[in-house]
């Protein structure tokens, strides 16, 4: 078999181990089907018991109440984008307030507009968002249909450590790159979405959270698969779910939840391996220069840059060479990007550190 790399890839990413050889094993037949996963009705038992504890799972790492339902949908957070905007506004609520702390809400705000006229009540791009807000540089609409913003931003390597403060204004956060990597107090949210592609699965599903109360603003002329109440009413079953990837997710929050031993654990893990890259940052005399001030840094995506562009992509190369792969950063900010979401090995970080010590001493001046 081939050796597996430490992948520092954004998304898709390194999934755990032993859900990965789960999946080789029971891919040619499922002992309760003697048929793969692949070849299953998503309308026969065993996947409904797939997608039931996949949610059950969920519902116990996050502590979701019966209040929220949770919806396994295909079309990526891109998708999110839209139908966030599509189900939420209403002529009692024409108009949302967004978040701008990178790209990503960027993108969020960008699709939003063609539905609503949105309010930009805060945009960090003087700064090139390097930062966050504090809670008093909001002012939140208390009309606004919601607050959406983006709790971590995968390309700015920029993390909230709270939930901005909405008073009732439903909060709407984009979690596609950090979620399941820390308890969350649900109850603060009207919405939560995630692409699985980063901490929780394949590329091919997203998770959504949603309040229950607000799938009452879905109205009936919306196209059936964009409607949240729809979808929660069909159990995400309305057409054929995208049942592979639910089936990793299943194997990834039992993962979660047995080998990890929840959330809290998860978090103390990954604090962890943050830490240990920071502090490289942090004593290389600015060899190493990050992105994010420090009080707003990722601990899922570590970005930061290199004195040149040379170094930069010897850099890159070099640590390919040893087996530490995608660390190239977003092509909108350059630099190098580490991604140590959940399933990265905390060996992997300590390899990924030391490569960069060594780095260091021998290419600084
Ligand atoms: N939001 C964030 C924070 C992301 O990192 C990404 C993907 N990198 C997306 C949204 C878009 O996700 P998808 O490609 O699943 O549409």
């Amino acid at each position: 078999m081939t050796q597996r790399a430490y992948n520092f890839s954004a998304g898709p990413a390194v999934l755990p181990e032993p859900v990965l050889a789960e999946v080789q094993r029971d891919l040619m037949a499922l002992p309760s089907d003697k048929a793969s996963i692949l070849e299953i009705s998503h309308r026969g038992k065993t996947f409904k018991e797939i997608i039931a504890a996949a949610e059950a799972n969920l519902r116990k790492l996050l502590q979701i109440p019966d209040s929220y339902a949770v919806l396994f949908l295909q079309g990526g957070s891109r998708l999110q984008f839209s139908m966030v905007p599509m189900n939420l506004l209403d002529e009692g609520h024409p108009s949302a307030d967004y978040v701008l702390t990178g790209s990503w809400s960027k993108n969020s705000l960008k699709e939003g507009q063609k539905l609503g006229d949105m309010r930009i009540i805060w945009d960090g791009g003087d700064d090139n968002y390097t930062r966050l807000p504090a809670d008093a540089e909001l002012q939140v609409d208390p009309r606004a249909a919601y607050l959406h913003y983006c709790c971590n931003e995968t390309i700015h390597g920029v993390q909230f450590r709270s939930e901005p403060a909405s008073g009732d204004v439903p909060l709407v956060c984009d979690a596609s790159s950090d979620f399941l990597y820390k308890p969350i107090p649900i109850e603060r949210y009207g919405i939560v979405y995630a692409c699985a592609q980063k901490n929780s699965g394949p590329a091919g599903v997203t998770i959504v959270v949603i309040r229950k109360d607000l799938l009452e603003r879905s109205r009936d002329n919306l196209p059936s698969y964009l409607n949240y109440k729809v979808q929660a009413e069909a159990g995400s079953l309305m057409n054929t779910a995208p049942t592979f990837a639910i089936y990793v997710v299943r194997m990834v929050t039992d993962w979660l939840l047995n080998e990890i031993g929840g959330l809290e654990k998860m978090y103390a893990q990954n604090q962890k391996k943050a830490k240990m890259l920071y502090d490289v940052l942090d004593a290389s005399d600015g060899f190493y220069a990050g992105h994010a001030q420090p009080e707003c840094r990722s601990v899922m995506n570590v970005v930061f840059r290199l004195p040149s562009d040379e170094l930069t992509k010897k850099f890159v190369a070099e640590a390919a060479e040893h087996d530490l792969t995608n660390l190239g950063g977003h092509r909108s900010v350059g630099g190098v990007r580490a991604s140590i979401y959940n399933a990265m090995p905390v060996a992997g970080v300590e390899t990924l550190r030391d490569f960069m010590i060594r780095f260091r001493d021998a290419n600084a001046k």
